[in-house]
């Protein structure tokens, strides 16, 4: 039986960088390329996927892995969903469904959720 961790682990290769290419959930819309995100540990707390605006703001689940983007130009498609303070939510970029993971305008990192993205 595998568990959760070994799950994360094999979408990592040797270097820690994700081993496949990442895609939105939603639609065919490619995110990133394989080998370019990181994987961290951190947690944070992300909006849930909802399909009417007005709900997004209530709630939000705690997640703790993420594929970690230094740079917003290595992104392949994304798009940004809102802005809460120094917090830029991210989305896909074709069908909009998010967040995917957010943008922090500080240190001008980026984080994608693995559990809310596909890998393939
Ligand atoms: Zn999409």
């Amino acid at each position: 039986m595998s568990t959760d961790r070994d799950i994360i682990e094999s979408k990592q290769d040797a270097e820690g960088k994700n081993k496949n290419k990442i895609y939105c959930t939603f639609c065919p819309s490619k995110m990133l390329n394989a080998g370019v995100a990181r994987l961290v540990n951190i947690n944070f707390a992300l909006p849930y996927i909802h399909s009417k605006a007005e709900d997004e703001a209530n709630q939000s689940e705690i997640i703790s892995d993420y594929w970690l983007i230094e740079d917003m130009y290595t992104f392949e498609n994304i798009g940004v969903s809102h802005t809460v303070g120094n917090v830029k939510y991210l989305a896909c970029a074709d069908c909009e469904r998010g967040p995917v993971g957010w943008h922090d305008l500080s240190t001008k990192r980026s984080y994608i959720a693995l559990c809310r993205v596909k890998h393939g």
